[in-house]
Formats: C-alpha cells, sequence, structure tokens
C-alpha cells in the first residue's frame, strides 16, 4: 500500500541536500492466493525494488506491506523470520545465485539446514522428491552448478525456492538469461507447479509476451509507479495507457501482414532523479495535453479489475485503436 522508495545517489557534501532517486513511487496492488501477478515494464521502473521491498529485504521509505494481513514491518524478528519461509525468490542469473564450489544435493538442501528442519536423512530424501518435481534425476545430486545448463540451473534454483514449502514466491525476470526455446520450459514448469502445490507467483519481467504467457492479472510500471492494472486478456485485447500499448505494438506477431504501426515512444526515459512534473509519461506521449504537464493521474478504475492512471483513459483506447489499424 502507497509504497515509496527513495535511494540517495551521488556523494555526500556537507551542508548541501543529497540527491536521491524515487525508485518507487505511491505503489499499490494486490496479489491473490494463488494467483500469478506478472509486473511488467523496462529496465530500472522499479519491479526490482517492488521485490525487494515485498520480500522485507529492504525497507521502504513510506508505506506497508501486507501478508496475511500482517503489516511485515510490525513485525518482531521472530515472526518476521517464521513468515520468510513462506516467501521465497528466484532470480534471473542462474549461474551467479548457486554456489558453484557446492553440490546440488547442498545447494537444495540450504534452506532446510538453515531453519535446521530434519535430520540428514530427512533431508536428503526431501531434496530427492524436489529434485523430482522439478523434473531433474537424482544423477543430479552430487554434480556441481557448472555441469548443468541454464535452463536446468534454473530447475536447481525453483528446487531450492520449494524446499520450505513456500506460498508465495517472487519470480524476478527467472527465464530472461535464458534461450527463448528454454523459456517456455521453464514457465510450463512453474505453471505446473502452481496447480500442483497452489502456489502464488509475483513474476516479473521486461519481456510482454513472456508475462502473456504466465499471468493472470498483469500490472505495468514506469518510472517508479504503476500505470496499468488489468487482467491479462482485458489488457492484451484493450489496453488503455498509451505507454501500455506502445510496449505491445512493439511485440512480433505470428504473421507480420497483420503486424499493425508501431507506436514508438518519444525521447528516452526520463532521468529519475529528476522525474517530469506532472504525469510521468508526458514526455514520451503522443497524445499528452496540456494539464497532463503539471497534473498527475492516479490509478482509476475503467472496468471490471482495470485501473488506469491515464487523464485521457476514456479516449486513449480509441484513438490507440485508430493508430494501430
Ligand atoms: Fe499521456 Fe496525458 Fe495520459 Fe499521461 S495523462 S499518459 S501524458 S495522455
Ligand atoms: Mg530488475
Amino acid at each position: 500500500r502507497h509504497l515509496e522508495k527513495q535511494f540517495p545517489v551521488g556523494e555526500w557534501r556537507p551542508f548541501q541536500p543529497r540527491e536521491s532517486v524515487k525508485a518507487l513511487d505511491d505503489v499499490s496492488f494486490d496479489i491473490r492466493k494463488g494467483e500469478t501477478f506478472g509486473l511488467v515494464g523496462e529496465s530500472g521502473c522499479g519491479k526490482s525494488t517492488v521485490a525487494r521491498v515485498m520480500l522485507g529485504l529492504i525497507p521502504p521509505s513510506g508505506g506497508q506491506v501486507h501478508f496475511d494481513q500482517h503489516n511485515i514491518f510490525n513485525l518482531d524478528r521472530e515472526a518476521l523470520r517464521l513468515l520468510r519461509k513462506r516467501m521465497q525468490i528466484i532470480f534471473q542469473d542462474p549461474f551467479s545465485s548457486l554456489d558453484p564450489r557446492k553440490t546440488i544435493e547442498k545447494i537444495v538442501a540450504e534452506p532446510l539446514t538453515v531453519h535446521r528442519i530434519g535430520s540428514v536423512d530427512e533431508r536428503r530424501s526431501r531434496v530427492r522428491e524436489l529434485l523430482g518435481r522439478v523434473g531433474l534425476t537424482p544423477a543430479a545430486f552430487n554434480r556441481y552448478p557448472h555441469e548443468f545448463s541454464g535452463g536446468q540451473r534454473q530447475r536447481i534454483a525453483i528446487a531450492r525456492a520449494l524446499a520450505l514449502d513456500p506460498d508465495l514466491i517472487v519470480c524476478d525476470e527467472p527465464v530472461s538469461a535464458l534461450d527463448v526455446s528454454i523459456q517456455a520450459q521453464v514457465l510450463n514448469l512453474l505453471k505446473q507447479l502452481q496447480r500442483d502445490i497452489g502456489l502464488t507467483y509475483l513474476f516479473i519481467s521486461h519481456d510482454l509476451s513472456v508475462v502473456k504467457h504466465i499471468s493472470d492479472r498483469v500490472g505495468v510500471m514506469y518510472l517508479g509507479s504503476i500505470i496499468e492494472i488489468a487482467p491479462v486478456d482485458d489488457l492484451f485485447r484493450r489496453p488503455m495507457h498509451p505507454y501500455t500499448l506502445s510496449l505491445m505494438s512493439a511485440l512480433p506477431v505470428p504473421d507480420p501482414r497483420a503486424q499493425g504501426r508501431r507506436v514508438l515512444l518519444q525521447g528516452d526515459v526520463p532521468n529519475p532523479i529528476h522525474p517530469p512534473d506532472g504525469c510521468r509519461f508526458h514526455t514520451r506521449c503522443f497524445m499528452a495535453e496540456r494539464r497532463c504537464r503539471t497534473q498527475r493521474p492516479g490509478l482509476k478504475v475503467w472496468g471490471e479489475g482495470h485501473q488506469v492512471a491515464c487523464h485521457l483513459a476514456d479516449r486513449s483506447n480509441h484513438t490507440l485503436k485508430g493508430i494501430m489499424s
């Protein structure tokens, strides 16, 4: 709820205010039990910061995170420790997130060891079961990460994330480092696991087609804010924010003759230390009006579960259709 996060930048100088980047600017959304909430946006828009704040890894500058009715920043250490077991994270780079000196058995068992769960034998059989769940054979047991391909390493990271039987897994660009042919396999595995054990995912990606494939609902981020939230089908059928549309028009379609015109973004992403006034997107928006330069649009409901932060959301879909056809 209303998450804010500022990071100081540049050097500290006496008697001078330190500049800061607003990495998160009033971010609010819900993730429902059992769903996949996709968070999409260009790199640097604040997606990973959302994840880190949400997991309690870094404190927000403002706002709250609730998990099962508990504000996680009000919990004492022990309660937070217990809660953290229920939330796990998988990172983009399975090459650097697995310790190269440890065997697969040690890596996957690590959360159990840290939390002192089970005997050595029990852990061993749990690891065997987890490897099976992610499609690896027990032959992986005594081998090292470098002996595996990128896709297999991500499976190992997933097995480790499952060790403590979490409720929520944050997937931070989990397939971005993988070949396209391997991406679908890992995404399908995540879906399968969700069905089998009832997991909830926050799925972060800069790649709209990946997010489309796996999400139930999607939030689109731009410069530290969520500018559109919608059920996945609705978002792709009826994108309402001009930024969402420009992202979508850049997606390749199976039949190139059916490709609409690309809605090109004007200019570059603005400097986040000095973000534009008014609508943060106005410097790049093809629909911007005078008031966009001064008035900041908040998220408003425009349909069943569909929220948009744009003064002209009622008009945008029309305009966008015209441009795309
Ligand atoms: Fe564009 Fe204005 Fe809508 Fe912002 S509020 S997205 S500048 S039309
Ligand atoms: Mg990131």
